[in-house]
């Protein structure tokens, strides 16, 4: 049995161990610059980075490395080893202040959407010293920033600390107003819930598909899916459970807050909780977690599969953001409270997200935006595309009221008067019974449950930080004007509900119906990456970013033509490894299972000349006729990547792989997959999805 407590934190170079091993002065100093996030002085760096060293070598480490994320949405390091000659044919283990707070980076090979045509080559990364350094596989990690010499960020995290720095700016206006003056400071916390799949190592290597694109590419359905519900919240395989536990104790050791971990709807699909923390950390460790979940996995002759739709027909998986914003005092800001000063507080904040997300409902599209996630979002198993609210039927009839002035409550008819009468209490189940709505108040945080289980979670909590700000601006800056506070407050959470309620909606987001309804409303419907993408430079949107200095338009312009140039890319690859699946492996045996039946045919006319020979003469009309489609449907496909090289335009080709290339992928695959229906057993030449499914003992 592991002693949870501990392993917990144990290769993490945490509060406590600094505690231990720094001196007094220089510990509180580095307090101090964690809570302020300020840079430290190099004296004061070389102190920590000597004891971060002997902490790291003392636990196993030989190497150190800037742990960052650029804009490809996974991880990145350089490692190098703390040795240093010592003159004498020997080396000591040495680390500087200068090596811990700065690193430069060859940038050239990370994309940078065109900023390194206009700016250097190199790049630097920077200490984030309020997320903690970490040891894996021998090396020190130190969580870093990533910028061009120009100081543009080329990484996911830059943005997501600005972002962290504008709520806090303006939240704090509004603090200021209600009079919590001994607050220091507003931070957003995020609890990520992470789903995945889990396969044999063995079938995942004899599936091209798997290998190449994180995703089934052919496959015909399995007789048994999810529809009988038996795997959701099931009882779990020990195979699985013992990759829990592993994957759980290597996690904790990380300092990452791992809770809960069940069974999905899915069949051989999981699903893992941390508890929540502070937002950058939050990114960080969802990027470890991801990590650890495909190497653990390895482990145990398993492949995790991360990607948002590996097998059609059966549930994708998703990342819910669980997001909120905490005060330094301790405080929840989307908690209701008990009294009317703090049910004020909170109306304030709950508009000001709900006018967030009905202005940057694209924004909010946009960052979860990617071609896998495409498969999902609208397809009955995740939210649609369209964006909206849902607040339970409680807190918007309080919103009703608020906004008509008129009488609420079930018994005692009260008129709710802003500041001074207290809000009913909602029962907290009744906020989370809607599975279904892709923005979920659930009693004091708000759930987004639009992001796709493969990306990083920085850009959406980049558009709601910001976004929020944004609308926390305006509030203060009208109510710092005001001559009466508490009518000032009224009238503006009266017409932040009269401008925004639009984005509100408590109904079945997978009807069909809500599309129509959502229209009529004016919400935006954005159904695919290339649709969603370009919101991001529309002129109110680079303003937004621009005035809480979290991305300047040529950030914004190079972080879209990073973005579209990963969709075109994911497509080619996909599409090219269809060609090769088809063309190497399911033509050739599709043709000698017809040359197999042809033969038993011919072998039973000979034998007796008017036998009967239905199945054979049907099945090889059928698949012959198949297999002229698929050739036809592959050499379409070729044809089409040949033509998609003339368009120079991003946005253009993104289109076309969009309109020209998918249509193609999808009728070479239902060939494909009503050829696997009729063929063989044994002649195919993948595992199939019941194996790939239900293969995990
Ligand atoms: P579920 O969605 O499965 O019902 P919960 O609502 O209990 O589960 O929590 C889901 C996630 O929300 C967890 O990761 C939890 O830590 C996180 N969470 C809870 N409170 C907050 C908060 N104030 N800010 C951000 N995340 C939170
Ligand atoms: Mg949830």
């Amino acid at each position: 049995m592991v002693n949870v407590t501990e392993i917990f934190g144990s290769k993490v170079f945490n509060a406590s161990v600094m505690k231990e091993r720094l001196p007094e002065d220089i510990y509180d100093l580095m307090q101090r610059a964690i809570k302020n996030n300020k840079r430290l002085d190099i004296d004061i760096a070389n102190v920590v980075a000597n004891s971060m060293k002997d902490w790291a070598i003392e636990n196993g480490a030989t190497h150190y490395t800037h742990w960052f994320q650029p804009m490809t949405g996974v991880t990145a390091e350089k490692h190098d080893s703390f040795i240093s000659p010592s003159g004498d044919s020997k080396v000591i283990m040495e680390f500087s202040g200068k090596e811990l707070v700065q690193g430069e980076s060859d940038a050239s090979s990370f994309p940078s959407g065109g900023l390194r045509a206009t700016f250097e080559a190199r790049g630097y990364t920077a200490w984030d010293p309020t997320s903690y350094a970490f040891i894996k596989d021998n090396t020190l990690c130190i969580p870093t920033a990533f910028c061009s010499y120009g100081g543009e960020a080329l990484d996911q995290k830059t943005p997501l600390l600005r972002s962290m720095e504008a709520i806090d700016r303006q939240a704090m206006r509004i603090l200021k107003l209600f009079g919590h003056e001994n607050v220091t400071g507003v931070k957003t916390t995020v609890g990520p819930e992470q789903e995945y799949f889990l396969v044999e190592k063995d079938t995942y290597y004899k599936r091209p598909d798997l290998v190449f694109a994180g995703r089934t590419l052919f496959g015909a359905k399995p007789p048994k899916g999810q529809e009988l519900d038996d795997h959701y919240y099931g009882s779990i395989k020990p195979r699985v459970m013992s990759f829990m536990h592993d994957l759980d104790d290597e996690l904790w050791k990380l300092g990452i807050l791992a809770k809960t971990e069940h069974n999905e709807a899915a069949p051989a699909q999981h699903e893992l909780a941390p508890i929540y923390t502070t937002t950058n950390i939050a990114a960080d460790h969802n990027q470890l977690t991801m990590e650890m979940m495909q190497k653990v996995a390895q482990r145990h002759d398993l492949i995790c599969l991360l990607h948002e739709k590996p097998f059609k027909g059966v549930n994708g998986s998703g990342k819910h953001n669980n997001w909120s914003i905490t005060t330094s005092t301790g405080k929840n800001l989307l908690d209701p409270g008990e009294t009317p000063h703090d049910n004020a507080q909170f109306l304030l904040f709950l508009c000001a997200v709900i006018k967030a997300v009905d202005e940057y409902q694209d924004l909010l599209r946009a960052s979860v935006a990617s071609p896998g996630n495409d498969h999902r979002l609208g397809a009955h198993e995740a939210p649609p595309a369209v964006v909206s609210i849902f607040l339970g039927e409680e807190l918007s009839e309080i919103l009703e009221a608020i906004e008509e002035d008129k009488e609420y409550g079930a018994r005692e008819k009260t008129q709710i008067k802003i500041g001074v009468h207290v809000i009913p209490k909602f029962p907290k189940d009744t906020t989370d019974r809607n599975r279904t709505s892709p923005f979920a108040f659930t009693g004091n945080k708000f759930e987004f449950r639009m992001l796709g289980s493969a990306s990083s979670i920085s850009d959406v909590n980049v558009v709601i930080n910001t976004a929020v700000a944004e609308s926390l601006r305006q509030f203060a800056d009208e109510l710092e004007n005001a001559n009466d506070f508490k009518t000032a407050l009224h009238d503006l959470i009266q017409n932040t509900i009269k401008k925004h309620k639009r984005i509100i909606f408590n109904g079945n987001g997978y009807d069909d119906k809500w599309l129509q309804e959502a229209e009529k409303r004016g919400l935006l419907n954005l159904p695919t990456t290339p649709d969603a993408l370009p919101r991001i430079i529309e002129k109110k949107n680079v303003e937004l970013f621009e005035t809480h200095r979290v991305y300047s338009e040529v950030e914004l312009k190079s972080r879209l033509a990073v973005l579209l140039d990963n969709y075109r890319k994911i497509l080619r690859i996909e599409a090219l490894t269809m060609i090769e699946m088809s063309r190497k492996d399911i033509m050739p045996a599709v043709s000698k299972f017809i040359g197999n039946i042809s033969d038993s045919l011919n072998s039973k006319r000979n034998a007796v000349k008017s036998v009967p020979c239905k199945y054979e003469e049907s099945v090889i009309e059928k698949a012959a006729t198949l297999l002229d489609t698929m050739l036809d449907r592959t050499d379409a496909l070729d044809t089409l990547l040949v033509e998609v090289r003339t368009i120079k335009d991003t946005q253009l080709k993104a289109n076309f792989y969009r309109d020209k290339v998918i249509p193609v992928m999808d009728e070479l695959r239902a060939a494909a997959d009503e050829l696997e229906v009729i063929c063989d057993r044994n002649i195919w030449p993948y595992p199939d999805y019941s194996e790939m499914l239900f293969g995990v003992k």
